[in-house]
């Protein structure tokens, strides 16, 4: 027996204005439960809307661009009756797609029969390098609460965290056909990178560079006058796209049937999880677990963090208000950056920063422009090698005292931001309980199959060591997955790039001048200074440069640095030609479009070829053998 039933559109709490943006079915089309029929956006967010059972559709009664309601039919199924029985376990399972519940969302209780349960972890391992170790492992490790009939029949692989190691290495793991819980203690996912630290950034970021790219074009014969600033509808447009982000993950999460636990989880023992939720507390047990928990903000002592003026990341990308003064403490990527928001919006900044330059780790002719254009134009006050050494919250503001050979006067600032590093979080997650090594510091060990000293166990992401990146715990996430299903993966990037996106940019990755110096290895530099480009000029900026270091002996490329804008998308073809063995040949005879600023990248190894004629240099020979070179 088979009989018709509508889809209506879930209750979509307090949003309004919703738009089907995508039609995922046709009539005729078979659908099993849980598979989106339509994609609907409001401005907070994107869903789709899942068939509650498996069925033939016979009808879409929505079309793209349509506004839509809550009950509103999507369409109408043709459902067997046996299929439907199944289907409500599927209803059961499925989290309410409304973007308004989202922060809420009750969540899903997985315990309906999987078909994959029992497959992919074991049985897959047996074809990995690694599989009988991590069985031996499974012995090995504390036996804690064994699978038990209260507990809830093994996932093959649990992920703890959902940031950009997490949502990548549990949506991998699901396309590879793993059952996969995503355990997340926020009520959004995308962990730091997408809540509360690269996405909100950047697009403050981008807000800075509109400003400043129109002030500097009033010299040049187009005055916009000064901006107005509407900072409520300028962080309610941040926030819309980090609502955007978050919500395709939710989406996301649901289209592969990743189930989503939200809580905070813990290890029992070494094969069970238990999550503490606000719906109760859960356990989870899994033949592997991902550990992608992250780090947090780390807080200097002796600054009043209970008072609201205190920053750290987070409160400043709130945006609460432009204060007329900032103290930024740390001259890294994360407070240059931020000093750069509110700079172009109009506050007087100050930063200090402990060692002797900005941006530890990056090549002192790279930062240069950086802290030129940060004094000069904008109009920041720096101090190297200066420590702030006390801070009293007053009725007037925040008195800070500093230590330091070129330490300023004790000063009242409106707002202190403290950006001076991130600690892993593996001191949090119950680590002894599954016997994992935790250092000192709470980072994880892992070796190149992200695999920490208990075997079927991983790590990824910030919790396993520096560079802390999103782009390192994405690709080490991809991995984790992999090994996870047996297949024999390894995270094996020779590099890794890092970029401020501050105004210049600053980019760089492999072998940096300063490491070669202080490990004595050979290189020859060659460097192709911006002033020349013409893309650079016709932007109305000069103060770029590019500079690529190569093995003497074969030419091939060892590392770069880029300073200018978007410094951060050209360092990936340095990345890629890295990757790729490249010699300089390789770059330079690459016909790179013109006028770019990617040919400054070009350019560049046309000065260490000898060839270039975009710059007059007295070249002597070109040489194959590496003895000669006309670059520098
Ligand atoms: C202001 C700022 C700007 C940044 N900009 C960039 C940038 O432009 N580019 C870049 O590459 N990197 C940037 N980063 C760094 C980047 O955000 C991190 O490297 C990245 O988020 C690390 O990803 P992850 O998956 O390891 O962990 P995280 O993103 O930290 O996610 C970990 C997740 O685990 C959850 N969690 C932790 N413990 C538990 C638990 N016990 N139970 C349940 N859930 C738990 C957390 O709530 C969190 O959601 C920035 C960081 C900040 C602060």
């Amino acid at each position: 027996m088979s009989e018709r039933r509508d889809v209506r559109v879930p209750d979509l709490g307090e949003v309004d204005d919703v738009t089907v943006i995508e039609v995922l079915v046709s009539p005729g089309d078979t659908v099993s439960a849980e598979d989106g029929l339509v994609t609907l956006e409001s401005d907070k967010a994107s869903m789709d809307v899942p068939s509650p059972v498996a069925g033939e559709i016979v009808e879409v009664r929505l079309a793209v661009g349509d506004s839509v309601a809550t009950g509103d039919v999507v369409a109408v199924l043709e459902v067997e009756e046996t299929i439907e029985e199944q289907g409500s376990e599927g209803d059961g399972r499925a989290e309410p797609p409304a973007g308004g519940a989202r922060a809420a969302a009750p969540e899903a209780e997985e315990a309906v029969g999987d078909a994959t349960a029992g497959e992919g972890g074991d049985a897959a391992e047996g074809s990995a390098e690694g599989g009988d170790e991590a069985a031996q492992a499974e012995e090995r490790a504390p036996a804690g609460d064994k699978p038990g009939a209260a507990a809830e029949s093994a996932w093959d692989v649990v992920v703890l965290g959902s940031g950009p190691g997490g949502y990548t290495a549990a949506f991998r793991a699901a396309d590879l056909g793993l059952r996969v819980a995503l355990v997340e203690r926020y009520p959004t996912l995308g962990g730091v990178c997408l809540n509360v630290g690269c996405i909100p950034s950047k697009a403050l970021l981008h807000a800075a560079r509109v400003i400043e790219d129109a002030a500097s074009f009033a010299e040049n014969g187009i005055d916009f006058g000064e901006p107005e600033v509407d900072l409520d509808r300028l962080r309610k447009w941040k926030e819309s796209v980090v609502d955007r982000l978050t919500g395709g993950l939710s989406s996301m999460a649901r289209q592969r049937s990743v189930d989503v636990v939200r809580g905070e989880g813990r290890f029992v023992s070494g094969q069970r999880l238990e999550v503490d939720g606000v719906e109760g507390a859960r356990t989870l047990d899994f033949r592997h677990c991902i550990v992608a928990a992250g780090s947090r903000v780390v807080r200097l002592p002796g600054v009043p963090w209970d008072d609201e003026r205190v920053l750290d990341s987070t409160g400043a990308l709130e945006l609460r208000d432009v204060p007329a003064s900032l103290l930024v403490v740390g001259g890294g990527i994360i407070g240059l950056e931020l000093a750069t928001v509110y700079a172009a919006l109009g506050s007087r900044i100050t930063v200090v920063e402990l060692l002797d330059g900005l941006l530890p780790g990056c090549d002192r002719d790279l930062v240069r422009p950086l802290a030129k254009r940060l004094v000069d134009r904008f109009g920041v006050e720096i101090h190297l090698s200066t420590k702030v050494s006390g801070v009293v919250a007053g009725a007037e503001g925040l008195e800070a005292t500093f230590e330091g050979v070129a330490a300023p006067d004790p000063r009242r600032f409106d707002r202190i931001l403290v950006a001076v590093g991130r600690r892993p979080n593996g001191d949090r997650i119950g680590a002894e309980s599954a016997g994992l090594a935790v250092d000192e510091r709470g980072f994880l060990a892992v070796d190149r199959q992200q695999r920490t000293n208990v075997p079927h166990i991983l790590a990824i992401g910030d919790i396993t060591g520096q560079p802390m990146l999103a782009h390192r715990a994405s690709h080490q996430g991809k991995v984790a997955a992999e090994v996870s299903a047996g297949e024999p993966s390894s995270f094996d990037a020779r590099v890794i790039p890092s970029v401020a996106y501050t105004d210049p940019e600053v980019a760089w990755v492999g072998l940096t001048e300063t490491d070669a110096e202080r490990n004595g290895a050979a290189y020859r530099k060659a460097s192709f200074p911006w002033a020349a480009s013409a893309r650079s000029l016709s932007m109305g900026r000069s103060e770029g440069l590019t500079k690529l270091l190569f093995e003497p002996k074969t030419n091939r490329l060892l590392g770069g640095g880029i300073v200018g804008p978007n410094a951060g998308d050209l360092i990936s073809e340095v990345a890629l030609a890295i990757e790729m063995d490249c010699e300089a040949g390789d770059i330079a005879l690459t016909v790179h479009p013109h006028p770019t600023l990617s040919e400054s990248v070009a350019f560049a190894a046309e000065v260490y070829e000898g060839t270039v004629t975009d710059l007059y240099r007295p070249t002597r020979a070109r040489s194959r053998d590496g003895g000669d070179r006309g670059g520098g």
